[in-house]
Order: structure tokens, then sequence, then C-alpha cells
């Protein structure tokens, strides 16, 4: 007999912290959820390779700052209330680079939306953080365990194991095509971080940067966690996260060979005693970033269609836009998954259930005329 075919409110692809936020927030809106990835566990991508330090960003009230820290109030929120046991609210002082950084640290202060107070250098000394200049505490802020986050909202929503090979329309729905799977959603979700070989999404721009990270056993004594030019975690159960290094390059194996911990361990050694510090564990993965440092939530605009219709808009011609039906993105979390995705997951299920309209500054739309007068 036949197996009998499922149907999807929403399928979800890539079970990184975007695609597992995605699917947890559809599932408590009463959608019937799938997540899938190639990978038989959550976070094999960018995600695992996360220290997910959740802090708020610093600086002159840019409209980045402004999002940030608006996605690091639910985010942390979001965190304690729902995945407690995964998310630790060490605090996370943010140390200036230097005399010069410190007195931009000044203007910065009235920016400074989400709770804090300022400590001296003395008391950062007391607390064994050596070389500072006088810093921001943000109490609230903390650190996740990145692979077991994602696991924990992974164990509440249904998921299948494989590569998703094409998408096809068919009477209403979208056929989801791997080797041996195939699946029928009324929506899809393509939260599938630096990759894409599924459609023409060119006009979001994503691109990846490679960082490398490194968990350390050590018996510092230290409550809390910061950040300078790299992030020192606090001491979770005698391991203390360094991170994480930046690197266009696109072969990992060239940034994953062991030598950028160099650099993390020399900085480290100038912040904390790390005399005792011996290597865990090393990770590497991709951030996925857009253009503009914005993320990438809502629709997808249907490429082929607007440049066959519209030849103009290679010129500046403003047509409307078409959408692939039922078609949505989260992505372009950059270097901050984990303090975007509880917000932009929640905006996403609102766009797809409620049909409310995604925010500009989230939108990829925003992207899409100014890719067309470049071509
Ligand atoms: C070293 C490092 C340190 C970081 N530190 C922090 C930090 O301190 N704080 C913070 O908030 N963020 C941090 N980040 C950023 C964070 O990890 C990313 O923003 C986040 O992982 C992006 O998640 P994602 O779900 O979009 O992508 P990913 O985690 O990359 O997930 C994409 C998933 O899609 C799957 N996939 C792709 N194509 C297909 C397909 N065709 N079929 C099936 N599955 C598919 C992949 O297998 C993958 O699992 C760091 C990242 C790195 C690399």
């Amino acid at each position: 007999m036949a197996a009998t075919i499922q149907r999807y409110d929403t399928l979800i692809i890539g079970a990184g912290i975007a695609g597992c936020m995605a699917a947890y927030m559809l599932q408590k809106k009463g959608q019937k959820v799938l997540l899938v990835d190639r990978s038989a566990v959550p976070a094999s991508g960018g995600s695992g390779a996360a220290g997910a330090f959740v802090s708020p960003k610093i600086g002159k009230g840019s409209a980045l700052q402004t999002l940030t820290n608006e996605a690091y109030e639910y985010a942390k929120d979001f965190y304690v209330t729902h995945f407690p046991k995964h998310f630790l609210q060490t605090g996370v002082i943010r140390i200036p680079k230097d005399a010069d950084d410190a007195k931009k640290f000044r203007l910065y202060e009235p920016f400074n939306e989400s709770q804090y107070h300022r400590v001296s250098k003395e008391a950062l000394e007391a607390m064994g953080i050596h070389n500072a200049e006088e810093s921001f505490m943000f109490d609230e802020a903390g650190v996740c365990d990145a692979p077991a986050m994602c696991r924990a909202i992974f164990e509440h929503v249904p998921f299948e194991q494989f590569e998703v090979e094409s998408l096809e329309e068919e009477s209403g729905f979208w056929v989801v095509k791997g080797k041996e799977k195939c699946h029928y959603a009324r929506h899809v979700v393509l939260a599938t971080g630096y990759e894409n070989r599924l459609l023409d999404m060119r006009y979001m721009g994503v691109r990846g940067t490679w960082g490398s990270r490194g968990d350390y056993y050590t018996s510092l004594k230290l409550e809390v966690s910061m950040h300078k030019s790299i992030s020192v975690s606090a001491n979770i159960d005698g391991v203390v996260k360094l991170g994480a290094t930046h690197n266009k390059a696109k072969n990992p194996c060239v940034v994953c060979d062991g030598k950028p911990l160099k650099s993390l361990e020399e900085q480290a050694s100038k912040m904390v005693n790390s005399s005792d510090f011996v290597l865990k564990e090393t990770f590497c993965g991709m951030r996925s970033g857009s253009k503009d440092y914005f993320p990438l939530v809502g629709k997808v605009i249907d490429v082929p269609f607007m440049l066959e219709t519209y030849p103009k808009i290679l010129r500046g011609a403003k047509p409307p836009l078409k959408y692939r039906e039922n078609l949505y993105v989260l992505n372009g979390l950059g270097g901050r998954g984990f303090v975007f995705a509880p917000l932009m997951a929640k905006s996403l299920a609102e766009t797809i259930v409620e049909e409310k309209e995604t925010e500009m500054k989230i939108n990829p739309d925003r992207l899409f005329l100014k890719w067309c007068r470049k071509l």
C-alpha cells in the first residue's frame, strides 16, 4: 500500500538556530510544521560553532544598533523563560580596546538602552580582568550553550534528515524533494545559512565569514563574560570559551588549522590569567551575513519573472514586486544569530500566519532594486 502523503502548513529547511527557532514559533502558532536538515542533528552549520554570547550592541545609536538591542532584549527574556538551562546570565562586560576607545565609550553611553552599569579599572582588576579601561557591564547578558540550545528547541518540533535538492510548485503546495524523500507543504522557509543552491536569491547578497574559536579547561575563577577585541566567557563548569576569528577565506581548512586559536590565546592572555588554559575543543563555522548587516526575513522575490517582465528595472524602473508564493527566508543573522533568531523568527511567524507585513529594515525587498541596477 502506498504511504500516505503528509502535507504540512510549513516546511523549514535548515536546523541551525534560525530554522529551529522558526519551526518553534510557527508550531506555537498552531501550524503543522516539519524541520529538515541534511545533517541528522541540529546546529551542524554555523550555529554549532558559535560561542553564542548574547549581549547588546554599543555605539552611537545607529538603526542597526537599535534593532540589535531590541532583538537582544527579546532573546534574553525568551531564553530565560523557555530554555533557562542553556542560557547562563553571566553578565557581559564590554571593555574598550584602548584609551582612545574608552573616550568613544563615553559618547556611546547615552545610547546604552539595555540595563548596564560602569565598572572601574580597579573593580575589573579585582575580578581578575587585566589591562582594562573603565567598562560597561550588562548584567542580564550571557552565553548560550549553542548546540544544547538548538537541540532543546529541536526536541519540540518534528524533524527529518535529508538534503533538499529541489523546490517545485504544484497546486498551491511546495513539493520539497530530496534523493529519496518528497514532502508537500503550503509554505516553505529557507533557513539554510550561507548556502543556497535552490533558487536565485543573489539580490540578498548573502555572504559567509568563517570563524574559529576554542573551549579551554581551566581552574581560573571567572564569574563574568567579557568582550574586548575577542570574547572570553565566564568559567562554566571548568570551561572558558574564547572566540572568535573573522575570516573571509572560502576554504575552511585554511582557517581551521589551529593557528587562529593562537591569536585568540594571545589576546586572552592579556585580558585574564590564562596560564593553565588547556584546549578542550576547536570549533569552526560560517556566519552568513547580508550586504547591509541587517537580517533577511520575509518573502522571496521571483527574480526570473521580474527580470524578464520588466527589463527596464535594470535602468531604475520600479515595477510592482512579484513574489514566489508562500516562500520565505530567515537568514543573514551574521555574527549575532543567537541574539537575532528569536525576534526574527517571531516576526516571520507573524508574516506567515497572520499575513502581517514584515518591517522594511529586515525585509529582503530593500535590497532588490539596488541589486537590479548593478546587473
Ligand atoms: C565561530 C563563530 C562564533 C560565533 N559567535 C556568536 C556569538 O557569540 N553570538 C551569536 O549570537 N552568534 C554567533 N555566531 C553567529 C551564529 O552562529 C550564526 O549567526 C548562526 O549560526 C546562523 O544560524 P543559521 O541557522 O542562519 O545558519 P546555520 O547554523 O549555518 O544553519 C543552516 C543549516 O541549513 C542546513 N542546510 C543548508 N542547505 C540545506 C539543504 N539544501 N537541505 C537541507 N539542509 C540544508 C545546513 O546543514 C545547516 O544546518 C558565531 C558564528 C561563528 C562561526
